[in-house]
């Protein structure tokens, strides 16, 4: 065992260097695929797990295949998801800031402020087309072929593509991957039509601003949309099973800290708290009925736009696995092995469509690992690594153990916290909310788990996730220069404050 006190930044590259156990540079020639000639891989699904998994294969020398069953390549993150999103929820920010007084404090003052919906919502478009385009740019540059059309693999070495115009065409191929993603997880008894009683599909490309929402889970995702309508204009009620905010894995006391600061911003939340049903009623309102679970109260709670927002599952319908003898486990995803092997040795899966956190970087991680995999790369990727963010105002960003989880665990740890308010470009930006907090081995002194509240936490966290995949402890990270003045020195003053109790400036 390494101790992490003594261990140098240099030796920790060393011992983590098998993870990139495959030449990186560009020593491989790129292979075109022409149609008819026999491909060594073809990639179902363009998401952030398939597109990358296609480029990196190709740059690995691999005549790459793509197919892409929907119009625009990017999958649910860049047409429906983590982009349009993060577009609305930068932009639905200065408005809320222009909105509250935010600029006029700051000296920046202006008469007559009006939203233009329209023209957030054609930025938000914008976005997506100028980032969809470029993969099928990087394709070309890249020598990637990308057939439009639903994919379905008829044979271990087979994968038939109907296209959009109703031809068909079956590609040979050495080895398959499944990227495939995942689609809205429905509402048993709700139906979504995406216009009043919307998913989340929906919630992104609404005409107006609806004078009440309701949003049925507060993860992630129902937590960031809820906030985009809320700084809109809309009155804001999620409705949550759960006891806090945030979703698995969120450590508690960030969940509650974050679920002050959206009430205080107008959202309201209902925790353990089940909804029963939804009914459309007359004048566009929904009646929405649920129970508050800890108090056995039954409520009843009217909208005008429902946004049921209670999970993704794995997405594999006329895929063709039934062709190969693929079965799902209990929850409808492709098992796989380390090597994202699937039951059948040459056909991989990645991404959503496979156990584990259900996040874009994950999926393009695994993509990457995967295809080196198949030109006998040994790499490996640490799941306790693989960073949450929650593009609120503030952001919540997390790496590692929570507290909950290191305490379930039986590992014994140390807290430094260092609060926002005493960052001092934090305090310059007038942007104070949120705090750092680290959690240490209390013996090792290593890494175990960041947890941020701040404007910028989904940047911040990177460098802690750096630290954790390098297996830094605290005084490593406290004893590298920061540059001053910047929110990141608040997270070498948690590193600090849990490698020796005491931050130095608070
Ligand atoms: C509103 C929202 C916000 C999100 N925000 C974030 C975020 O900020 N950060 C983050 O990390 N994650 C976020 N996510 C999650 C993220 O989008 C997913 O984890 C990620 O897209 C999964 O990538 P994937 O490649 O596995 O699958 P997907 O992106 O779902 O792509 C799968 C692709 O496969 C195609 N396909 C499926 N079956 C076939 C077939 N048989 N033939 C051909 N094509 C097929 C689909 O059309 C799709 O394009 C968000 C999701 C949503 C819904």
């Amino acid at each position: 065992m390494i101790s992490h006190k003594s261990t140098s930044l240099i030796c920790k590259n060393f011992i983590n260097c098998q993870k990139f156990s495959i030449p990186l540079g560009s020593s491989f020639q790129h292979r075109t695929y022409a149609s008819g000639e026999h491909a060594d891989l073809v990639v179902i699904g363009s998401g952030p797990g398939g597109y990358v998994a296609a480029i990196k294969a190709a740059q690995l020398g691999m005549k790459t295949v793509c197919v892409e069953k929907d119009p625009t390549l990017g999958g649910t993150c860049l047409n429906v998801g983590c982009i349009p999103s993060k577009s609305l929820l930068n932009n639905s920010h200065y408005w809320h800031m222009a909105k509250h007084n935010d600029f006029a404090i700051r000296g920046i003052e202006f008469n007559n402020l009006t939203l233009n919906l329209d023209k957030l919502m054609s930025q938000k478009v914008a976005a997506v087309k100028a980032l969809t385009g470029g993969i099928a740019h990087l394709f070309k540059q890249n020598k990637v072929r990308h057939i439009e059309g639903h994919g379905t693999i008829t044979g271990v070495n087979e994968v038939v593509v109907k296209k959009n115009d109703g031809s068909t065409e079956s590609v040979a191929t050495k080895n398959i991957l499944i990227a495939t993603g995942s689609e809205v997880m429905p509402f048993s008894g709700i139906e979504i039509d995406e216009k009043t009683v919307v998913s989340s599909t929906g919630a992104l490309s609404l005409s107006q601003v609806p004078k009440k929402m309701i949003v049925i889970g507060a993860g992630v995702i129902g937590v960031e949309l809820g906030s985009v309508w809320s700084r809109l204009g809309a009155e804001v009620t999620l409705i949550e099973f759960l006891g806090n905010i945030g979703g698995f894995g969120i450590d508690l006391e960030v969940a509650k800290h974050i679920q002050r600061s959206l009430t205080k911003q107008g959202l309201k939340f209902q925790l353990e708290t089940k909804v029963l049903s939804a009914v459309k009623e007359g004048g566009g309102n929904i009646k929405v009925e649920a129970e508050d679970m800890k108090k056995k109260q039954k409520l009843q709670l009217d909208c005008d736009v429902l946004l049921v927002c209670i999970g993704r599952r794995p997405y594999t319908q006329n895929l063709g696995l039934e062709n190969v003898k693929i079965s799902l486990d209990n929850k409808g995803r492709v098992p796989v092995n380390k090597k994202f092997q699937t039951s059948v040795p040459n056909i991989y899966a990645i991404g959503d469509v496979i156990e584990g956190p259900m996040l874009a970087h994950k999926a393009e991680d695994e993509g990457v690992i995967c295809v080196e995999g198949m030109v006998g790369g040994s790499g490996h990727i640490d799941y306790n690594c693989v960073p949450s963010v929650v593009y609120t105002h503030p952001e919540v960003a997390w790496v590692g153990k929570s507290e909950e989880q290191l305490k379930e665990a039986g590992i014994k740890y140390k807290v430094g916290k260092f609060p926002m308010l005493a960052n001092s470009r934090s305090k310059c930006n007038m942007d104070t909310d949120g705090f750092v907090k680290v959690l240490g081995d209390q013996e090792t002194d290593r890494v175990l788990g960041c947890h941020i509240i701040s404007s910028v936490a989904g940047e911040l966290i990177n460098e802690a996730v750096l630290a954790m995949e390098y297996g830094a402890s605290c005084e490593d990270v406290a004893r590298v220069c920061h540059a001053h003045p910047t929110v990141a020195e608040a997270l070498r003053e948690a590193h600090l404050a849990a490698y020796c109790g005491k931050p130095i400036n608070f």
